[in-house]
């Protein structure tokens, strides 16, 4: 039976009605925050491209995490800028780097916040590409993927030692998920949780991250690792590897204009799903924030709330404090 029996509108008439029947929420735990440390920052840096984000130096982790943990967001993931690149990328699990002595100042701050890093050695190689390079020999470079597995593996046990909780490999290397669950359980870190990037698309969406982190590739793209924005069914296969690998959390990035395959992925997996809402879609919202053309705050929450409806657990993004004071005022 149709109108004039029903008549959905009965259950948007007010606000109380509409929180009883709502089907998705956003809590500040939701959140992730991705922070960037430099080794060689003295004071915070701004990002030109990403208004609100700094560069941080390492003095701030502290307090940063204090902030972060006050805010009730759910976690944080860091990426570093070293002093130093060179082409196998060594500073990234160089003890004395940018994030391992983040990571240990924030979980000595505040031992409850979530801490997460992020592996990937496009941010320590000096040509900006997430591996080890290697000549074909038809003379054409391209990214050794099994090289490159032993130095994600290095990175990870670095962040281990560091007192990390989560490890987010985000390179698209073959078999990194297994390589760092077996690197880490060697030493005897089993209790660290992987969170793969395991759907990750060669996406446009990343230019102002590449300004933030200083790792846009000196040559080529990274179409050779990275996911064809074109494909869905790859990334059900992709995520089922890194499930089979031993990964603990999945993740797609990005999230907007990937909804479709965080849905996707929903069905198919009973593991936690993050997506990260990346610099793009932030820089995109902040700039038409800025023009007066959208209401920023209402936007976002929207944005996020969508992630979320699709099917993600939670949204690793730049809006997140901003998100968390407008969601606990
Ligand atoms: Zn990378």
């Amino acid at each position: 039976m149709a109108f004039p029996i029903q008549r959905p509108r009965r259950l948007r008439r007010n606000l109380s009605m509409r929180a009883l029947v709502r089907e998705t929420t956003l809590a500040p735990g939701d959140m992730i925050l991705p922070l960037f440390f430099s080794a060689t920052a003295k004071q915070a840096e701004p990002i030109g491209t990403m208004p609100g984000v700094m560069r941080l130096p390492i003095g701030s982790a502290a307090a940063e995490a204090k902030s972060c943990r006050e805010l009730g967001i759910g976690g944080v993931i860091l990426f570093g800028l070293p002093a130093k690149k060179d082409p196998e990328g060594k500073a990234g699990f160089d003890p004395d780097g940018p994030v391992p002595r983040a990571i240990a100042e924030m979980k000595s701050a505040a031992p409850e916040l979530l801490v997460m890093a992020d592996v990937c050695n496009c941010e320590y190689t000096d040509h900006g590409h997430c591996g080890v390079l290697r000549k074909r020999a038809d003379g054409t470079i391209d990214v050794h993927n099994d090289a490159t597995l032993e130095i994600l593996a290095q990175d990870a046990l670095c962040y281990a030692r560091a007192g990390v909780d989560v490890v987010a490999p985000s390179d698209m290397m073959d078999g990194r998920v297994g390589a760092l669950r077996k690197a880490l359980d060697a030493e005897g870190f089993d209790e660290i949780a992987i969170l793969s990037y395991s759907v990750k698309y060669a996406s446009g969406f990343y230019g102002p991250f590449r300004e933030a982190a200083d790792c846009a590739p000196q040559f080529g793209d990274r179409a050779g690792y990275q996911m064809d924005p074109a494909n869905a069914r790859e990334a059900l296969r992709e995520a089922a590897l890194d499930e089979e690998e031993g990964a603990d959390m999945l993740m797609v990035k990005p999230a907007l204009p990937y909804l479709d395959i965080i849905a996707r992925l929903r069905q198919q997996t009973t593991l936690p799903i993050g997506a990260y809402n990346v610099s793009g879609e932030y820089a995109m919202i902040k700039a038409a924030a800025a023009a007066n053309m959208i209401d920023e705050r209402r936007a976002t929450l929207e944005a996020l709330t969508c992630i979320r409806r699709a099917g993600a657990d939670f949204i690793l993004t730049y809006h997140a404090k901003d998100a968390c004071r407008w969601l606990n005022p």
